[in-house]
């Protein structure tokens, strides 16, 4: 439907959008995108906008107007709304195809067209108004000093019965009327004070605040420069090498929507996707590796040169691992100036002020799961800012509100670690979910700034898709952009890495071949050559773990034998403290999965290993929670190696051995004994590696065993529970099929479901590896996760063993799915596909087509939710034509119209299978339905939507 009949057939639910709360905010925040984007004149808006008449008036007659502009301006209304209006609001009209991107040319264009003052301040009138709300004081008096205004012109500004955005507006409005010398004195007040932003509040704030925000601004800054993996080590700063990672809005459970448009940073904070008003917290979740951090990092390093975020006076960044290690009680103000920022003036008055302006600060939390206890909101209530409390008391009650109500706070952490006490506070939940794959170009053109080499990284990934699944995590892209020697050196074949564990050899292998290089080159004992430090570092990382223990002191790398060699190999850095109160130095392992992969080392070489670590080590959920465990056990740890890994108690604990237990398994496979057989005897590994075997089929068993009987007459199907996942890296680690057949032998399901389970490229390569040894065809069910095209990719090897594939919400594009059509034409037993809600086009009709005239055994196609015109269901239907089995179809939420419809209903005439049929919200009029109405009479066809 065209975006003009969409304002027609919407009127009633646009007017009621923007009047029903009584307020013409919205209104006019439409207004002013129009205007921005060229599609309303001066005159158009004074038009519109007439004081005085209501508001229900002023918005029919934009209505009106923007009908007889055409479908172009109704498009960008249609925009519009969808950019002014809240979530809930949005959430019953349809909006046609106006895509962000659109508007970004539009807004483009519009700027380039435009040169004077006034029409710089009507093209960026959105943002200055959002600018100015906290300035008009500022601007008023900069505007009488030179005589532009005169007092009477701001005492109409002023007036009391405007909100601070109508003010701002107003304001423009006045400007614009005086002409381009006031325009001019405008945007320079703009420019002045760009770096200097004041509060959104009408008084500005005190002399001390102003300096504590430079302050503050000025450590943040500094904290946020490096990453912590290039830090030191490489010339890169976050600016040269951040790259954008997938956002996703988390739907609460609901069935979600189509998200139309990129999340962007600044999005983490803003208003899309609230859930809940009254909540302050937003929650950033992602697998580890994933780029939280980083994206905070990036936030707070933006915040501090001043570029978003104008909103917030005063940002706070914490990180929990470091706030675990604070054994003092503190108050709030001790928390914020002890762990942040010093303030050098008054300290009551700066603290007042947070106290009294709770909406211009923003704390930052990352790893939440890395905090020594969970959340809870059981713990005592603490409001009292100036009262001391245990930390996390602090911690959690900031999150849940009852202390500093208002402030609005971004935590990150696991998704494993958030559960549902810490939910019922989220304001929203955001998704990080890794690199696209643009993003993995972009960001290895980023490392290497050789673009020859670039390019050969960039070839090598793209023949080894297993490697480059595991580049859409960040930290596996660091690591093999880091590596690239050892990688382009390794060639296609047998020996090029294909999984985590080959991964996480290859840096340790160049870290080792970095200290050496000056001496003489490794040889193929390179493990053994550096045995002592794997074991220190290792015994080190395993007795963090077992003791949620992230940061350690000197004392504590001493006890495990960490020389200052160990150090130097670059596995550790020193920690980035922001308290000041402490002299000695701390150091972490370069990122979480480093410090699971040098436990995992400890675990395979050590060969006086209790024989139960390793059984202990995939029981992790079996274990028991044990309340109150606390840092200060890490010295009891110590004497306790093993023991101590089973009776940790943080959220990340759980997920720290799964990844753990990933490794062990991959260095415990074949492919490696030949490399740790130097350092470990042959039968001790054959041990250990037996004991893994077992475990994973014991742990496959236990999965099995809990699958309900079938209901009859329906499918044997089994759900997915926690862990089978991670089960199936696992398998996928060793990378022995002898074992993946074996373990699979006993899966007798004709239905596998695997919805809402994280599975992204990664996931889906250790599936396909897995599945593909399944006795019999299974329906795979993998609706609500984010495969992508490089997932899609990564399924082909078990398509053979799949009836039906169901992929709804995926994120799959036509390229994505023309690979998989290709495979699945030649698999005998592939039937049915379900693809409803992702980013097909008229561009992979054609090999629908193409598989409906090569399968004559296929039965269900379901495209709803997806891009489809006309065109696109013109190819279809050549398709249909010679099909002799379909029995589904579905392309609901497509846009394929009359001729569509006719297209598709003239290719089915004859069908002697068709069941159903749904072409609903196609725009399909009176023409479509008369070329339908014939199926009507075929004797097969039960429903037609
Ligand atoms: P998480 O906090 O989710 O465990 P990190 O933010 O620590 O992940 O990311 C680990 C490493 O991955 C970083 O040190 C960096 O090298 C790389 N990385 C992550 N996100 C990005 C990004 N957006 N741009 C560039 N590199 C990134």
């Amino acid at each position: 439907m065209s975006a003009r009949q969409l304002v027609l057939r919407q009127r009633a639910e646009l007017l009621c959008a923007l009047c029903c709360g009584g307020s013409s905010e919205g209104l006019e925040s439409v207004l002013d995108l129009l205007l921005s984007w060229g599609m309303l004149f001066w005159e158009d808006y004074q038009n519109v906008r007439v004081p005085g008449r209501a508001l229900c008036a002023n918005t029919r007659v934009l209505l009106d107007l923007v009908y007889t502009k055409g479908d172009e301006t109704c498009r960008l209304l249609l925009a519009a709304f969808k950019q002014v209006l809240p979530e809930a609001q949005r959430a019953g009209l349809s909006f046609g195809n106006c895509r962000t991107a659109d508007l970004e040319n539009t807004r483009d264009d519009t700027k380039e067209l435009h040169g004077t003052a006034i029409q710089t301040l009507q093209t960026d009138r959105p943002g200055l108004v959002r600018r100015l709300r906290d300035r008009i004081e500022g601007a008023l008096e900069v505007l009488l000093d030179t005589g532009s205004f005169t007092p009477s012109d701001c005492d109409e500004v002023q007036l009391p019965v405007y909100t601070p955005s109508q003010q701002a507006r107003r304001l423009l409005d006045q400007v614009r009327s005086k002409g381009e010398p006031a325009a001019k004195v405008l945007l320079q007040y703009f420019q002045q004070t760009e770096d200097h932003p004041s509060p959104s509040n009408q008084e500005s704030p005190p002399k001390e605040c102003l300096s504590y925000q430079k302050k503050l601004r000025s450590t943040v800054s500094a904290q946020s420069h490096f990453l912590s993996t290039y830090g030191g080590t490489s010339s890169l700063s976050l600016e040269d090498i951040y790259t954008e990672g997938q956002l996703e809005l988390a739907q609460g459970g609901s069935e979600a929507q189509p998200q139309t448009g990129a999340l962007g940073l600044e999005d983490v904070v803003g208003l899309v996707g609230t859930l809940n008003q009254e909540a302050d917290t937003v929650l950033v979740s992602g697998e580890a590796g994933s780029g939280k951090s980083t994206l905070l990092q990036r936030l707070h390093l933006l915040w501090a040169r001043g570029a978003v975020l104008h909103d917030f006076f005063l940002l706070f960044p914490f990180s929990c691992r470091r706030l675990s290690s604070e054994q003092r009680e503190l108050s709030l103000r001790e928390l914020l100036f002890l762990h942040c920022c010093w303030p050098d003036g008054d300290q009551d008055r700066i603290f007042q002020f947070i106290l009294d302006h709770p909406h211009l600060i923003l704390f930052t939390f990352d790893g939440l799961d890395e905090l020594m206890q969970s959340f809870s909101d059981s713990e005592q209530r603490h409001c009292c800012p100036t009262q001391c409390a245990p930390v996390p008391t602090l911690l959690f009650n900031l999150l849940q509100g009852s202390l500093m109500k208002g402030v609005r706070k971004v935590v990150t952490s696991r998704p494993e670690a958030v559960g549902p006490a810490l939910k019922r506070y989220l304001r929203k939940e955001v998704l990080l979910k890794g690199f696209s794959p643009a993003g993995i170009d972009c960001f290895v053109r980023k490392h290497h700034r050789d673009p020859t080499v670039a390019t050969r990284v960039l070839e090598s990934l793209q023949s080894n898709t297993a490697l480059l699944g595991l580049c859409h995590i960040p930290v596996f892209c660091w690591i093999v952009s880091k590596c690239y020697k050892e990688l382009l050196g390794c060639g296609e074949g047998e020996g090029s890495p294909k999984t985590i564990t080959d991964v996480y050899l290859m840096i340790l292998q160049h870290f080792f071949q970095r200290r050496v290089s000056q001496r003489n080159t490794m040889g193929i004992g390179w493990v053994q050559e550096h045995q002592d430090t794997a074991l220190h570092l290792g015994k080190l990382a395993m007795e963090g773990l077992g003791a949620s223990c992230y940061v350690f002191t000197g004392t504590e790398l001493q006890k495990c034998g960490v020389t200052e060699e160990d150090i130097c190999m670059g596995f550790l850095i020193r920690s980035k403290d922001l308290s000041s109160s402490t002299n000695c130095k701390h150091y972490e392992f370069l990122h979480i999965t480093m410090q699971c992969f040098f436990a995992a080392l400890y675990i395979v070489l050590n060969n006086n290993l209790d024989r139960s670590t390793i059984p202990k080590l995939f029981q992790p959920q079996a274990r028991q929670q044990q309340p109150g465990f606390h840092r200060a056990c890490l010295g009891h740890c110590l004497t306790q190696q093993e023991g101590a890994l089973m009776e940790a108690n943080t959220a990340a604990e759980t997920p720290n051995l799964q990844i753990t237990a990933t490794f062990v398994s991959g260095l415990l496979s074949q492919r490696h004994r030949s490399l740790l057989l130097l350092s470990c005897p042959g039968p001790t590994l054959d041990r250990k590696s037996k004991q893994v075997v077992t475990c994973l089929s014991k742990g496959m068993q236990k999965h099995f065993k809990s699958i309900p009987r079938p209901v009859e007459g329906e499918k044997k199907s089994m759900h997915a529970m926690p862990g089978f996942v991670w089960l199936i890296k696992c398998i996928h680690e060793m990378q022995d099929s002898r074992i993946a057949r074996d373990t699979m032998a006993k899966l007798e399901v004709e239905h596998l479901k695997l919805t809402y389970c994280n599975i992204g490229p990664v996931e889906c390569t250790a599936l396909a590896y897995v599945l593909q040894h399944l006795r019999n065809p299974v329906g795979l069910q993998l609706d609500y996760n984010y495969v992508g095209d490089v997932g899609v990719e990564q399924l082909l090897p078990c398509l053979h063993v799949c009836h039906s594939v169901y992929l709804r919400h995926n994120n799959i594009s036509d390229e994505g799915i023309r690979k998989l059509i290709e495979k699945g034409i030649q698999c005998e037993r592939f039937q049915k596909i379900a693809l409803f809600n992702n980013k097909l086009t008229d561009a992979c009709t054609e090999c629908f087509a193409h598989l409906l005239k090569m399968k004559q055994n296929f039965l269900s196609l379901r495209l709803g939710n997806n891009n489809i015109t006309a065109a696109g269901a013109g190819q279809l239907a050549e398709g249909l034509r010679f099909n002799r089995s379909l029995q589904f179809l579905g392309l609901w939420g497509n846009k394929i119209g009359d001729k569509g419809a006719e297209a598709i209903a003239n290719a089915l005439k004859d069908s002697q299978t068709l069941v159903w049929l749904s072409l609903v919200d196609n725009g399909v009029g009176s023409a479509g339905a008369c070329a339908l109405a014939p199926l009507i009479k075929n004797s097969t066809l039960e429903e037609l939507w």
